[in-house]
């Protein structure tokens, strides 16, 4: 009886605090090598309580070196999932506007791309799934994506379709890598971008689409890839690729993505 009497009501929040982390984190290493693993070390682990319950010594002490270490080596181990659930929640929308953060970073520049930009991009895209033209633009959001800006070549140029057309188009030397979108403006082409370590995706996928989502996994970015190989334009947001969508789909989430971060301001 008395362990309902002492349960508080900060009690029962630490322990919904608790689980909704948990779960946090299982979605966040669900389907990547991070669970595989946490299955090893907790193998590990398993070994070494039998190793010290049979008292054998030797080993004991020198996996025991290993397990004494642990919060650290976990936090070594898991370094991108850490990152990708600490992006997760520093570029939340709701946190950002609670914050007012954008603006102290963002005071300068023209948060999203206006309707006739859009226009352009869907355009560019089009064509270049007609024309089975491989093509991967990123669109920043809260994050200005510098660090993979960094990687290619500068161009802040504002956002045209013939403009897009001429990086993607096949055997110049802008066409390989990504194109960084910010605001209005085309900031770099021949970005090189993080590959996702995610297991579960299909094989018909190349780098095109793991860049796709490993940068969309590492920030709030958006991205658009077209296929070189088949002209399917297909979405990635949050490490989740959607793939195959039609033009007028695409042009939906666009104004989607304007609206929201419309919204935030
Ligand atoms: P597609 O359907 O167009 O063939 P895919 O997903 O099969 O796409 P690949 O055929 O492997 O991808 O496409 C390779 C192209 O992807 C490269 O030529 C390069 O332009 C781009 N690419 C590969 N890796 C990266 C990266 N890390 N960052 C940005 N772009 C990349
Ligand atoms: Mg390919």
């Amino acid at each position: 009886m008395s362990l309902f009497i002492t349960l508080r009501f900060l009690d029962v929040l630490d322990i919904l605090l608790v689980a909704f982390l948990l779960y946090q984190l299982y979605l966040l290493i669900k389907g990547t090598v991070a669970f595989n693993i946490f299955v090893g070390l907790f193998l590990i682990y398993l070994f070494w309580l039998v190793v010290r319950a049979l008292n054998m010594e030797l080993l004991g002490n020198f996996m025991g070196q290993f397990i004494g270490v642990g919060i650290l080596a976990l936090i070594v181990v898991f370094q991108p999932e850490i990152r990708r659930f600490l992006i997760l929640i520093g570029s939340n929308p709701q946190v950002n506007r609670f914050l007012r953060v954008e603006k102290l970073f963002h005071s300068d520049k023209t948060k999203s791309a206006s309707g006739q930009h859009l226009r352009m991009m869907v355009r560019a895209c089009e064509n270049m799934a007609k024309t089975k033209t491989g093509a991967l633009i990123i669109i920043a959001q809260n994050s200005e994506l510098k660090e993979y800006i960094r990687t290619g070549e500068k161009i802040n140029a504002r956002i045209s379709d013939a403009l897009l057309e001429t990086i993607f188009f096949k055997n110049t030397p802008l066409h390989d890598g990504a194109v960084i979108i910010n605001g209005n403006k085309i900031s770099a082409a021949r970005c090189i971008l993080p590959l996702t370590s995610k297991v579960n995706i299909n094989p018909l996928f190349g780098l095109r689409h793991r860049a796709a989502i490993g940068v969309t996994e590492n920030s709030d970015a958006f991205a658009i890839i077209v296929s070189e190989e088949n002209g399917n334009i297909s979405i990635a947001e949050g490490g989740e690729l959607t793939p195959n969508i039609t033009v007028i789909e695409l042009s939906s989430r666009l104004e989607n993505i304007i609206i929201e971060t419309e919204d935030a301001e």
